[in-house]
């Protein structure tokens, strides 16, 4: 059934915050704007899209290098990369209730969303987040906390380069937080002030860019397909001349049908070679000894976007005579719980303990594996259903021999299809992992 985007958008966060997916920041003390916390389930989903994503873009190439560089950086390096002079919004604020907005998001231009009045003039509002590094709370003290991570990896060029001599083209690709004082922080994890990034840095000859950017920007459709984001609900955007950032000579958003509306998910930039022009520097080829300046491509992929956009593509619900079946149809190798182990009943010991038997072997081999016993068995399946568990494996009696033929096997369910399986507890590992790969 279709659903209306509000309510869909609605379900998703309440399931969300309910199976221990993502909770609002700071919720017992009223929450924080544009902040939130991970649980346990959300941990383990964002935990296995950083995986896939360095498995991919890192661990299974030969020219990329992975960087973890800090958080806290040398004012200079924003000063160098233009954030301090242009990294701005256009703020205005409410004449009569004095609400603050993105002049660019008001509803109707120039009138306040809250209240229908008029508002200001809009002035420019950096989004970094400023802090002092040590006791001296003067200029010279003040430092930002990275609105992105692809500086990190700019002010890293050098060393990657003495360290390990690559040769053009190469990359440099790094996972972490990046903070924005967003002027209205919005739609659940979409827009926050808090966040993560996947970024990749592709150090290249000015000459190749044409062919370099159609190359990533592929490599990035096939990520979208791989994770399991609705790739009909994907959408490219050239980026007007008069919309590219101080930086970029030619952008690709990628936008995704969001139920709030179609909003940027992932970016690729032709970058030129304007970072390391202005960090002061250079490559020397060490065959031919010519010295350059690299351009660069840069594909960005948002990772609190790409777990709603998961999320969005998954949520499935199955209506049948008067009941509802909600389920994440995630792909197996994203789903934060791979398998459930469950005894038919949870009053008899010889079946706990076999039970328990089978989690223990899977959960060395996979790690993601949950044991469940409350409540009927019913009840289990709906709620791995609904947190998109790809299959449920039960201990009965026959597993215990009842019926000999039977004897140490289990059956093993399809959250998909709700389809059951009745395989040999020796053959579930390699059952498993074949789907999985
Ligand atoms: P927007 O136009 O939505 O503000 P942007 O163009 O400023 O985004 P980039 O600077 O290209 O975003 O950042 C790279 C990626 O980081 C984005 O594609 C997005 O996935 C993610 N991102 C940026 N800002 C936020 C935010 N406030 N909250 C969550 N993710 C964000």
């Amino acid at each position: 059934m279709e659903q209306q985007p509000k309510e869909l958008m609605e379900k998703i966060i309440s399931l969300a915050k309910r199976r221990g997916f993502i909770y609002q920041g700071s919720e017992v003390y009223g929450g924080l704007a544009g902040t939130w916390d991970y649980g346990p389930l959300g941990v383990s989903l964002k935990n296995n899209i950083k995986h896939l994503w360095w498995k991919k873009f890192v661990d299974d190439r030969q020219d990329m290098y992975g960087i973890d560089a800090a958080i806290l950086m040398h004012p200079g390096v924003w000063k160098a990369s233009g954030h301090v002079d242009t990294f701005t919004d256009p703020l205005v604020e409410c004449t009569k209730c004095k609400k603050r907005f993105r002049a660019d998001q008001l509803e109707n231009a120039g009138v306040c969303d809250a209240c229908g009045e008029p508002t200001g003039e809009a002035r420019n509002f950096n989004m970094m987040f400023q802090t002092q590094v040590g006791a001296v709370e003067d200029s010279s003290a003040t430092v930002y906390l990275r609105p992105e991570t692809a500086q990190g990896m700019f002010v890293n060029f050098k060393n990657v380069v003495d360290s390990f001599h690559p040769k053009l083209p190469f990359g440099t690709a790094q996972i972490g937080k990046a903070f924005r004082n967003e002027i209205t922080p919005r739609d659940f994890i979409f827009r926050v002030r808090e966040f993560e990034q996947m970024e990749i840095e592709y150090f290249i000859r000015e000459s190749d860019w044409k062919t370099q950017f159609e190359y990533w920007k592929n490599e990035m459709k096939d990520w979208i397909e791989m994770i399991g984001i609705d790739t009909a609900k994907t959408h490219e955007l050239e980026v007007g001349e008069e919309d590219l950032a101080h930086y970029s000579k030619r952008t690709v958003d990628f936008e995704f049908d969001f139920p709030f509306g179609k909003k940027e998910l992932y970016g690729i930039a032709y970058r030129t070679n304007f970072d390391l022009t202005n960090h002061n520097l250079t490559y020397q080829d060490e065959e031919t000894q010519e010295k350059i300046v690299p351009h660069v491509i840069e594909p960005t992929f948002g990772l609190d976007r790409t777990i709603l956009a998961v999320l969005c593509s998954v949520y499935r619900e199955e209506h049948t005579e008067g009941e509802v079946r909600s389920f994440l149809s995630f792909k197996p190798s994203v789903a934060p719980v791979i398998c459930a182990v469950s005894p038919l009943l949870k009053n008899k010991p010889e079946l706990v303990e076999k039970s328990q038997e089978v989690f223990k072997m899977l959960k060395k081999r996979f790690g993601q594996v949950m044991f469940d016993d409350n409540g009927n068995i019913g009840k289990r399946y709906r709620r791995q259903d609904e947190i998109g568990t790809p299959w449920c494996v039960v201990v009965d009696f026959d597993t215990l021999g009842e019926n000999q033929e039977l004897l140490d096997t289990v059956t093993i369910r399809d959250r998909d299809t709700g389809a059951q399986t009745r395989l040999p507890i020796t053959e579930l590992e390699s059952y498993i992992s074949e789907k999985l790969a």
